[in-house]
């Protein structure tokens, strides 16, 4: 049956921008609050509501074609399965956060050289080691799936490896942030299979829709008068834009009409910039769909 299958996170922080996202891509779904599957309406999508933890098990297994979890969770299992089985599709940007080595107040560990030796307590053992090893450092997992900090204060570790969002859990059981590992953001997964043709045209158009939304999301449409000598000098100012298109302005030889899309951020600094080669009228436009 050609139908694609998603698993999400059924609620918690992933939930509702991973929804969203695939809402904007153009899916609907017919739902209901109590079931965990939901049927997709207009284009062949259906999708999966579980724990973020289980959704590379359940990519692996083959439950589903895709599934949106965090790096963090997703390369825990690569690492255990060294690297086999999962392929990122795509970064989403969204559930940002950092896994951290963090050690007691009062210690003799100061950069991640000393933690050659040591005992980590973490949650994520395979993806921890990994980082250390990368950086000549052997180092002994703990394994815990929950209340990580306290392992220092219990004498059943010499310092820890979490996810640290501002601290405050860290400062409450006497522990310091000494360096971050690994930056994590969700992404789009899938099995590292070949897929029946159909199928995987399926797949291209999802992924180009999801191109498009990704890449709107920071694109701008900007419109602006320029003196003509000065359209090359503009462009240039312009971050990410290609070819813009140029109109006259009735009335005023001297001075064009240009727009164009822009790629990359566009901040404050690139206006003032535009204006001191003299740019005016310039205006700044979100881009909801973009295609191609
Ligand atoms: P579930 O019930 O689905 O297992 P959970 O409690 O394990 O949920 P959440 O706390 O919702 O998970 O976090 C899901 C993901 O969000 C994390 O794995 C991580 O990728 C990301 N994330 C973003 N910010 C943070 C943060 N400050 N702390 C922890 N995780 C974060
Ligand atoms: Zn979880």
């Amino acid at each position: 049956m050609n139908r694609i299958r998603i698993a999400i996170q059924k609620s918690g922080r992933l939930s509702e921008r991973s929804l969203a996202l695939l809402q904007s891509c153009g899916l609907r779904f017919a739902r209901s609050k109590d079931k965990l599957y939901w049927y997709g309406q207009d284009f062949p999508v259906d999708l999966l509501l579980v724990r973020d933890d289980d959704i590379p098990r359940i990519l692996l297994d083959g439950v589903c074609d895709l599934g949106i979890v965090g790096q963090n969770i997703a390369l825990e299992v690569v690492r255990e399965c060294d690297g086999t089985g999962l392929e990122e599709l795509r970064g989403l940007g969204f559930g940002r956060c950092r896994l951290s080595i963090a050690v007691p107040e009062q210690t003799q560990i100061s950069s991640i050289a000393d933690l050659d030796g040591c005992r980590i307590a973490t949650s994520y053992p395979a993806l921890t080691s990994s980082l250390l090893e990368k950086r000549g450092v052997s180092a002994q997992m703990v394994k815990l799936s929950g209340s990580v900090e306290i392992a220092p204060g219990l004498g059943t570790a010499d310092a820890i490896s979490d996810l640290v969002s501002t601290g405050t859990t860290l400062r409450a059981n006497h522990l310091v942030e000494l360096e971050v590992l690994f930056e994590s953001t969700a992404a789009l997964y899938g099995q590292k299979v070949s897929l029946p043709d159909e199928k995987q045209a399926l797949l291209n158009r999802l992924l180009a829709r999801l191109d498009g939304v990704l890449q709107a999301a920071e694109s701008k449409y900007v419109m602006l008068h320029a003196p003509r000598d000065a359209v090359e000098e503009i462009t240039r100012l312009l971050p990410g834009a290609e070819n813009p298109s140029l109109m006259n302005l009735e009335g005023d030889p001297t001075r064009v009409a240009l727009h164009a899309v822009c790629r990359e951020a566009l901040f404050w600094e690139h206006l003032e910039a535009l204006k001191g080669a003299g740019a005016s009228a310039i205006l700044v436009l979100p881009v909801e769909k973009m295609l191609g």
